[in-house]
């Protein structure tokens, strides 16, 4: 399928296009400096990252896509694409170039017969976890409902029914994509079959997706929400135990960090050391119940949200204006026994952050079944994620915390020396091809190559282009 309009702008444009240039071009909303609603437009999830681009294009349809995509080859301003702009490196935003907004595009399509959907990429997590999900059925992505459906999906999605169904990207039929020439391209296992494998991993780098075609699981009832309970080295590693020998019906986040003020947790728990988890049995409500009850008795919980509830209910409502600024890490660790639940607990004591988590996500499961080359996204064997994050408000305290969430990495490293993209904050090229290691990265740069040989889509965990 092709709708290629292509812009009769020429290279002798000046970098960054003219407002009254885009506004002839586009069925969507040019946002501008001059315009009231520049400031909320150009803003992403993350604080920190006060970049102004010369304009936010919200984009109404393919077309609109095509020709933005086509404008930025022609004229060569930076591009920057963004679904639901939390992008932990913050490219979701740009200084001086256009941002390629998704946001208004959100239409869906289910299809009850076969169990599948056409998603637009301006869908949140959220908001596509509650329209499929009025129908008992779900596609699993992350544990956050603001999180994009175009960044969760393309760099892999790990979330809530990994153990059970597996990565987004597992889910995931097939995807129409507009390329850096402003094609636009039906890719699945039997067209464009290598930036079909390109894409379940390999972030941004290969085009604009337009939609996504997702197979629905059935998911209605479920056990599952939230558990606080104290952190001690022994209940951290009980939890990674019971957690592995879980059947694969239940996928677990747990935040190791100290206590927030939250108003349900009694004032002098506030600052000692908890393990806030999330828990998802997607089967029998009855049965997850009595999954879940080891959990609850590794010790006296501060807090038990855990009950039967639909699915979407996992998605909680989201603090407005929450901007965090934070050092991060991400790696995965091969297993976690008492000496690194100490370490966790000693470096999250050590932090001089306005908060300090790690976060443990036990994998494995249908995530584990899917052999490691059949999707970019390699670390199909890797047991636990950890992510290591700081959270800080004064921007001088950025090598503080930075220095900090290294040492930290450094100490808790294990064998599996592999990194998730999506998770990458401080990307530097060791860590990306962390994400990416051997082989996959030698084939995902003639890939690159192929559909985006000037590298136009560079806002991203980059890929190189190979020059071979
Ligand atoms: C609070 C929070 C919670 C998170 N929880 C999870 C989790 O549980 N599991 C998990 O797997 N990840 C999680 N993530 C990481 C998240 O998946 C990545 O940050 C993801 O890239 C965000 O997607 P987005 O569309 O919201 O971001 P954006 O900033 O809009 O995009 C991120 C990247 O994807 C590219 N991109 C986005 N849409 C498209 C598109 N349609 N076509 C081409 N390129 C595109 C962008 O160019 C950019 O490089 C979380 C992140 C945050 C901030």
């Amino acid at each position: 399928m092709t709708t290629k309009k292509r812009s009769t702008v020429t290279k002798a444009k000046p970098a960054s296009p003219s407002t009254s240039d885009l506004r002839a071009l586009f069925n969507g909303r040019v946002i501008a400096p001059d315009d009231p609603r520049y400031e909320q437009a150009r803003t992403i999830f993350y604080g920190g990252m006060d970049r102004h681009p010369a304009a936010i294009v919200r984009v109404a349809d393919a077309g609109d896509v095509s020709r933005l995509v086509s404008l930025a080859y022609e004229v060569g301003f930076e591009l920057a694409v963004r679904s639901g702009g939390h992008s932990n490196a913050g490219y979701g935003t740009t200084d001086g170039g256009v941002v390629l907004d998704l946001s208004g595009m959100k239409d869906l399509q289910i299809n009850l017969e076969d169990k599948t959907v056409w998603a637009e990429t301006g869908l949140t997590a959220g908001e596509f976890t509650a329209a499929v999900g009025i129908h008992g059925l779900a596609t699993g992505f992350g544990d956050t409902g603001s999180v994009g459906l175009g960044g969760i999906t393309l760099g892999g999605g790990v979330g809530y029914l990994v153990r059970k169904y597996g990565l987004t990207i597992d889910s995931l039929l097939a995807a129409e994509v507009v390329t850096a020439d402003g094609q636009l391209l039906h890719v699945d296992d039997e067209s464009h079959p290598d930036l079909f494998w390109a894409i379940r991993g390999g972030g941004g780098n290969f085009g604009v997706v337009t939609r996504f075609k997702f197979q629905l699981h059935e998911v209605d009832m479920i056990f599952g929400g939230m558990l606080i309970l104290p952190a001690t080295p022994d209940v951290i590693t009980g939890f990674i135990a019971e957690a592995e020998a879980a059947p694969e019906e239940l996928s677990t986040i747990a935040n190791v960090m100290t206590a927030p003020p939250m108003p349900f947790l009694p004032a002098d728990i506030h600052g000692k050391p908890i393990i806030m988890a999330f828990l998802v049995y997607a089967g029998d409500p009855a049965d997850g119940e009595r999954v879940i009850a080891p959990f609850r008795a590794l010790a006296k919980p501060y807090a038990d949200m855990l009950k039967p509830m639909s699915y979407p209910e996992i998605y909680q409502p989201e603090q407005e204006g929450y901007h965090p600024v934070a050092a991060g890490r991400t790696m995965f660790l091969d297993h976690v026994d008492r000496s690194i639940a100490e370490t966790i607990l000693d470096r999250l004591n050590a932090s001089t952050g306005s908060m300090a988590v790690t976060q443990l996500r036990v994998l494995g499961g249908a995530m584990a079944r899917v052999p490691a080359d059949a999707t970019t996204f390699a670390h199909r064997k890797s047991r636990i994620m950890a992510n290591l994050a700081a959270l800080y408000e004064k921007p001088e305290e950025k090598e503080t915390h930075e220095t900090w969430v290294t040492d930290f990495a450094a100490t808790l490293r294990q064998d599996d020396g592999g990194a998730y993209v999506n998770f990458l904050a401080n990307v530097d090229q060791a860590q990306i091809r962390a994400a990416y290691p051997g082989g996959t990265w030698d084939r995902l740069r003639p890939v690159k190559a192929k559909y985006d040989p000037t590298n136009l889509f560079r806002l991203n965990q980059n890929i190189p282009p190979s020059m071979d």
